[in-house]
């Protein structure tokens, strides 16, 4: 997997729908600085067909490596809703690519069936209990990432991976 797990379609089996995942707990290099934050049980889980690995920052069509980005003024419903931003270290408005990749994910995700996602915990698209602040402090606030948002909106229960330093930007 080398895309992301992100871009192409397929990890659909038959049978139960699978649990969406991050791509990058899958251990696809997928964040923004190129790396995975790999889990072994995830891989196992993808790999035995029950889980689908997805990066919705990659499907937005954000490249790898890429700068750090953080929500400013909310949290990702504030984003889908249009009343924050999400913008990077160096200043760009990545809210286009952001709400794009994070529909993209809920909607594959809505139409398999899917009923639950493990996400990585404090990205801007996957944080599911917290996200950085904005200020690109390493502070961080209570909310949903983009991701997790759209995916709650379409009634599909978010839960954070293990725990790690989910830098900014994912
Ligand atoms: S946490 Fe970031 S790098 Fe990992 S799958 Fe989500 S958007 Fe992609």
């Amino acid at each position: 997997m080398t895309d992301g797990g992100a871009g192409r379609p397929g990890g659909s089996p038959a049978g139960p729908a699978p649990v969406l995942v991050s791509a990058c707990l899958a251990g696809v290099a997928c964040r923004y600085d190129g790396r995975a934050k790999t889990d072994p049980r995830v891989v196992e889980e993808v790999e035995a067909g029950r889980a689908l690995p997805r990066c919705a920052e990659v499907l937005g069509g954000l490249g790898i490596p890429r700068p750090p980005a953080e929500i400013v003024g909310g949290d990702g419903f504030d984003v889908l809703d249009g009343r924050a931003r999400v913008v990077t270290a160096d200043g760009r408005d990545v809210t286009e690519a952001f709400v794009r990749g994070a529909r993209g994910v809920a909607d594959e995700a809505a139409q398999l069936g899917v009923a639950r996602a493990v996400l990585q915990d404090r990205s801007p698209s996957c944080g599911c209990t917290s996200v950085y602040d904005g200020t690109h402090s390493g502070a961080l606030a209570d909310g949903a990432g983009v991701l997790a948002a759209a995916l709650i909106r379409r009634g599909i229960d978010v839960e954070a991976g293990p725990d790690g330093p989910a830098r900014a930007g994912s």
